[in-house]
């Protein structure tokens, strides 16, 4: 699949899914730090990557959270666990939205916010991303 169709759908799959869902709640940098250092460990021996509460890239009309090598970047507004967890598989090697990138995010919310692994399959295939 074409990354740009990929990105797109995912982008979609994120903003309308987990609405009214507890990970996209808003939370202080010292909770999704430490939740960030919980899921780091059990993937990876590297060091944690760098938290930063800053505006982010704008891209396509607005401001996106980002990773760039071990640094997160999480924009006004994202700063939840939905979004840590997407800029956290960046971080891990996962460049592109494809199906490694899925896997690894849909096995990260099933682990560690009891998300229906089922449901994130099936719901994802609707919006057409990459599976
Ligand atoms: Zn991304």
């Amino acid at each position: 699949m074409n990354t740009g169709i990929q990105t797109r759908n995912l982008y979609r799959f994120e903003d309308v899914y987990f609405l009214g869902m507890d990970v996209i709640v808003q939370r202080p940098m010292k909770d999704l730090q430490k939740k960030m250092e919980q899921i780091w460990k059990k993937y990876k021996d590297s060091d944690f990557p760098i938290l930063f509460e800053s505006k982010g890239v704008f891209y396509c009309g607005k401001w996106l959270s980002y990773n760039l090598e071990n640094e997160i970047h999480l924009a006004p507004g994202q700063r939840n666990y939905l979004t840590l967890v997407h800029e956290m598989c960046h971080a891990m090697g996962r460049d592109y939205h494809d199906r490694n990138f899925v896997d690894l995010e849909f096995d990260i919310l099933e682990r560690f916010f009891n998300i229906d692994r089922g449901e994130l399959e099936l719901a994802a295939g609707l919006f057409g991303v990459d599976r």
